[in-house]
């Protein structure tokens, strides 16, 4: 939902290294290994070393696709413990080690394509007077509620990052500052036409705008961004400022 995709299942290395390499065969009686012992009298004799009972065919079978079925449950495990690590709990949004993640694997694709790439800092306003108003958990479902407008209005490639509390910063890949401001322009527009369930309120967001300079540390892009926001508080809130 959030343009990562964590769910893609770690992919068998060890499967395909199987069907690649099978097992060799049990050994049978006539193949076992027979061992040449030293005698007193200088000589040798041949020996068997061990039996090996050949194992009941049906029985390896089941065991192998038991052993296969605990694999398969713990690579789903492992990818449902992977996705929930990069994910906030409440709103489904990637948390800042997802969002770390996402950003580093779009910026090495921004390079590579030469492309240009925006960064939002969206603060919700007044949220404190939302949970004043409304109590806490309606203050979550707002939350929730914005991501779900967000995300039914974002594209594949965009990226939306719960920062922390109200705030949330979203990349959009490939994009140009004056399309990324409209673009979250739209989206105010968009959170203003659909109330926050269970209430007749709406959210309204300020946002800071900037694009992610070539060799710009992460932190300083947010800095930047954060800054432009702060300017679209003290203009009146509800807007969109580039900086
Ligand atoms: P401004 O318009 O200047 O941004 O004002 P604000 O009230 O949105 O900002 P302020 O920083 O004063 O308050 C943020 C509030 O967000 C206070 C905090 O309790 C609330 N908050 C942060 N995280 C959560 C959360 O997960 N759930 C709920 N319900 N409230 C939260
Ligand atoms: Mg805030
Ligand atoms: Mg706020």
């Amino acid at each position: 939902m959030f343009k990562h995709d964590h769910s893609a299942p770690v992919h068998s290395s060890r499967c395909a290294s199987r069907h690649l390499h099978p097992r060799p065969p049990a050994m049978t009686l006539s193949a076992q290994p027979q061992m040449l012992l030293p005698i007193a009298n200088g000589r040798t004799q041949h020996t068997h070393v061990r039996r090996i009972d050949s194992p009941r065919p049906q029985a390896t079978v089941l065991a192998l696709m038991a052993a296969e079925l605990r694999i398969g449950e713990l690579e789903t495990a492992l990818c449902e413990a992977r996705a929930a690590a990069f994910t906030d709990t409440l709103t489904g949004a990637l948390n800042r080690r997802g969002f770390d993640d996402a950003h580093r694997r779009e910026l090495a694709r921004a390079r590579r394509s030469g492309s240009s790439m925006a960064l939002a800092l969206i603060d919700i306003d007044d949220f404190k007077r939302l949970n004043d108003t409304f109590g806490h958990q309606v203050g979550d479902q707002a939350l929730v509620h914005l991501v779900k407008v967000l995300c039914a209005a974002l594209r594949p490639s965009d990226i939306l990052c719960r920062f922390g509390g109200e705030e949330f910063v979203l990349l959009l890949p490939e994009t140009e500052l004056n399309a990324a401001a409209a673009a979250i322009s739209r989206f105010q527009r968009q959170l203003a036409a659909h109330a926050i369930p269970g209430t007749d309120a709406v959210l309204t967001f300020s946002a800071g705008v900037v694009m992610q300079e070539v060799g710009e540390a992460l932190d300083h892009t947010i800095l930047r961004a954060d800054a432009a926001t702060y300017a679209a508080k003290r203009a009146g809130k509800n807007c969109v400022i580039t900086g």
